[in-house]
């Protein structure tokens, strides 16, 4: 029986799994990424989490057919290589990962996008697998976007699927990338706590940062949020409402122009807030989609947190 190897490399976190032939995940790890040194430490931080997951399945690396990587940033699978991931230390240029985990591990290497490799996972595995076409949206830190149109990913040139940056807002809230209006300014986690914080200095009151100290956090993660709204927050409630109509309006722009069968709603703040925040996103998207007597089915990614892993370790299949 042959196992594979999966990553998810985040900015926050490392998530690895082994799977066996039918995709079945017999083995994982999870630790943060490191915020300091470079990719090299990275790299190592992989494979400690890889050689983890694998005593776990009880599996040594070597055995392993391949292990693929989720990352963010411009991936070369054909070069090996990942660029500018601007969410890992020191990792501007261009390096060779896998060189790095080849030699650390000594099993073949491929690398994908993180959001399309999840995306790939809920199509095969996950909440996607009825449906020949799907648009996967990845609510977390930003807002990211897979694409997968007649069972084959759309990468475009390589930048397809940025749901994130779709503008909802002419001369709107300013975004992560610099621009304006962009959905992930008014639904990334990293805009909604940069809000929150102005707002709480200003002195409006909010339990979110208390919790996040009780919690021993340093940032607003999805844990935090959905804490603070089931404590009847209003700051928390009023983000998280804004959050929800920018996703409605972002998400059915993106339907009007692809019309595909089925939208995944996974990431971390998606994950977190569950199913009734995708009720919610759904009844936003009804009054922007054209199509409006026959909106797309919209599911919570079918996964959880695993699916990029998962996906990442469909990349490590022998071709066939
Ligand atoms: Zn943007």
């Amino acid at each position: 029986m042959a196992s594979r190897g999966g990553v998810d490399l985040g900015g926050t976190k490392i998530q690895t799994v082994i799977v066996d032939d039918d995709d079945q995940v017999i083995g994982s790890s999870r630790r943060p990424t490191p915020t300091e040194g470079g990719p090299q430490d990275v790299a190592d931080a992989i494979a400690d989490a890889l050689r983890e997951a694998a005593a776990e399945a009880k599996v040594v690396p070597a055995d392993l057919e391949g292990v693929g990587v989720g990352s963010p940033g411009k991936v070369d699978d054909d070069a090996g290589t990942v660029a500018g991931a601007k969410n890992l230390p020191d990792w501007d240029g261009v390096y060779d990962l896998r060189a790095a985990l080849n030699a650390a591990l000594g099993v073949p290497i491929r690398l994908g996008n993180d959001v399309q490799v999840a995306t790939d996972a809920e199509f095969e595995l996950g909440a996607g697998r009825e449906h020949p076409s799907i648009l996967g949206v990845f609510w977390g830190t930003g807002v990211g976007g897979g694409i997968v149109l007649d069972g084959k990913p759309w990468t475009g040139r390589d930048a397809a699927g940025e749901i994130g940056h779709i503008v909802i807002n002419q001369g709107g809230a300013r975004c992560s990338c610099g621009r304006r209006g962009c959905l992930e300014a008014y639904a990334g986690r990293a805009s909604m706590e940069a809000r929150a914080r102005r707002h709480h200095e200003r002195g409006e009151p909010t339990v979110l940062f208390e919790i996040m100290e009780q919690r021993g956090r340093e940032r607003l993660t999805s844990g935090v949020w959905a804490r603070a709204l089931a404590a009847g927050d209003k700051m928390a409630e009023e983000m998280l409402d804004r959050a929800v109509a920018a996703l409605g309006a972002g998400i059915a722009s993106a339907q009007n122009l692809l019309d595909v069968e089925a939208v995944i709603i996974g990431g971390g703040l998606g994950v977190r807030m569950g199913e009734p925040f995708v009720e919610r996103i759904r009844e936003a998207m009804m009054p922007h989609l054209f199509n409006d007597g026959r909106p797309p089915v919209v599911a919570l990614a079918a996964l959880g947190d695993p699916g990029g892993a998962i996906g990442a370790s469909l990349l490590a299949r022998a071709p066939r």
